[in-house]
């Protein structure tokens, strides 16, 4: 029997392919074609996760107080180890029971905010290029997305005065990401306290996902927004464990910040889902204490690989800026190719698997994203192929 007359409803129907699923059936049919994949597409971490970490989850399995359903709001200790994290990192005051919640990634909760805030016909701003949870989330709740374009000549920083006021009036909701995946940019205090002006004067929601908190380099501190004054009366923060602590199989992430907004969230999640296995987050409190000593290594691994493939780019005639932060580099692609057949040319012809800007957001047009997920050996070998296939990057004349 058929269910021809079955279709998913218009929320779903409506999104835009999600480029990562597209580009997993081009990656199958490279590789039945024997190709050997070098696949720099994803932000997946190819490191182990901590062993302390590991270990600590082993312990916490065996004990059975951790196998009935965790409770909704997340364990009081690993809320408490966020808020501490929190003290230590930045220096932020936050209360363990209303103003932090542990979400199951972060990138359910970046969806789910949407969901518990955005009405239908509600104006959502979101930068383009940005994570797609960030406007698919909004999308999702019927939501009406104003892009905000991102553009090189502004370090792809959200230009907040090219905004007009109809729409800032309008609008409920602003996401934004700095270090910014995919572009790698990063945000200096003086743009957080302008977004937080702009936030209060507006009566806007900030929701700021600082995901690459941690993956920064050369001295580098990322902002969290809940440092600026007045920041916490508007505004959420979201965070991973994916990245940081190679844990992005875990699925732990977790969001700080206004009690409101964080108790609507939880009010939506609790007739969703139970939230974390409680194992899991008995060794997530582990990876947010471990010695800084395991942060640099993180650090020194990314940083290497960074100047590696910056250094082998510019060989081949790429100018790509050092990003002080993420684990991507944003690359143009040559002059009079787009996006997408620059992608899926680089992988046809050396089975080496980038990320299409344009997968991001139409700002993202024009350029791909590299991720740092191999080693030098690997990343050696996808410049050796792309000489040899004679991929380089020609100014326009
Ligand atoms: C990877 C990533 C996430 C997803 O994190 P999870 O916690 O694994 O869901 C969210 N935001 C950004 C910007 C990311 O790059």
């Amino acid at each position: 029997m058929t269910l021809s007359w079955i279709t998913p409803a218009d929320r779903v129907k409506m999104l835009p392919p999600y480029v990562f699923a597209r580009l997993d059936e081009l990656k199958a049919r490279a590789r039945e074609q024997g190709l050997d994949l070098i696949d720099l597409g994803m932000g997946n971490p190819d490191g182990p996760t901590p062993q302390p970490v590991v270990d600590a989850a082993i312990e916490a399995l065996k004990n059975p107080a951790n196998h009935g359903y965790p409770p909704f709001e997340g364990t009081a200790s690993f809320r408490r180890a966020i808020t501490q994290w929190y003290h230590r990192r930045y220096d932020v005051e936050l209360d363990s029971e209303s103003e932090a919640l542990p979400l199951l990634g972060s990138k359910e909760g970046l969806t789910h905010l949407a969901i518990a805030f955005i009405n239908p016909g509600d104006l959502v701003l979101v930068p383009s290029p940005a994570y797609p949870a960030h406007f698919r989330g909004p999308l999702i709740a019927g939501g009406k997305v104003h892009s905000l374009m991102l553009k090189p000549e502004n370090d792809w920083l959200i230009d907040l005065g090219a905004i007009p006021d109809s729409i800032a009036q309008q609008a409920k909701i602003m996401y934004f990401n700095y270090p910014s995946n995919p572009t790698a940019a990063t945000a200096p205090r003086e743009f957080f306290e302008d977004v937080v002006a702009f936030a209060h004067k507006h009566e806007i929601l900030l929701v700021h996902d600082l995901c690459y908190a941690e993956l920064a380099f050369d001295g580098y501190q990322p902002t969290s927004l809940l440092e600026i004054p007045g920041a916490k009366e508007i505004s959420v923060e979201f965070h991973t464990l994916s990245k940081t602590y190679n844990m992005a199989g875990w699925r732990v992430g977790f969001v700080v910040g206004n009690r409101h907004v964080i108790q609507g969230l939880r009010t939506l999640k609790t007739n969703l889902d139970y939230g974390i296995f409680a194992a899991l987050q008995s060794a997530a409190e582990t990876a947010l204490q471990l010695p800084d000593v395991y942060l640099h290594e993180v650090q020194n691994r990314y940083r290497t690989r960074r100047d590696f493939l910056i250094q082998g780019l510019a060989e081949l005639g790429w100018t790509v800026p050092k990003p002080r932060a993420t684990m991507y580099l944003w690359v143009p692609c040559p002059p009079g190719i787009g996006s997408t057949d620059f992608a899926l040319s680089v992988l046809q012809q050396t089975g080496v698997v980038v990320t299409p800007g344009n997968a991001f957001g139409a700002a993202g047009e024009g350029y791909v994203r590299i991720s740092l997920i191999a080693d030098c050996d690997r990343l050696g070998e996808a410049l050796r192929r792309l000489k040899q296939a004679n991929i380089c990057y020609l100014p326009a004349k």
